[in-house]
């Protein structure tokens, strides 16, 4: 069913308490938490708990949810008192998608490129 946890898939793992990661704000339908291979000194990875591949599955499915996604990308923003910060989507491979679960990649803390490569 839509939104359903995978059993295979890492970001549902770290939802579900059994991968670690180092979480920094969490709410009834998100996580949010440091990405392990950080490009920027803040790079946080903010997830809807439900699984959808991408962000477009995510809006098409559940608008709302999608919307707390971007709401809790500037939570983080404000936390880590970033003025200016990126919100970045990666959607396929060809556009650097790893992994199949929707994430807002939140890069802030060193000045960025535009546009990027
Ligand atoms: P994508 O390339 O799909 O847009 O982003 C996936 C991100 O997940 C990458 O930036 C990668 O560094 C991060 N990542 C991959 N495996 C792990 C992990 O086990 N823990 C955390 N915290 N981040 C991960
Ligand atoms: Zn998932």
């Amino acid at each position: 069913m839509a939104g359903e946890p995978q059993d295979d898939c890492l970001f549902c793992k770290i939802v579900g308490g059994h991968v670690p990661a180092t979480i920094v704000r969490e709410t009834e339908t998100t996580v949010a938490f440091r990405d392990i291979n950080p490009q920027a000194p803040t790079h946080v990875l903010v997830i809807p708990k439900a699984h959808y591949e991408n962000a477009a599955a995510l809006a098409a499915a559940e608008p709302a949810l999608a919307a707390d996604v971007l709401r809790e990308a500037q939570a983080v923003a404000d936390e880590e008192k970033l003025e200016s910060y990126r919100t970045v989507f990666n959607t396929g491979s060809g556009a650097g998608q790893t992994v199949w679960h929707a994430h807002a990649h939140v890069l802030g803390g060193r000045g960025l490129q535009w546009p990027p490569g």
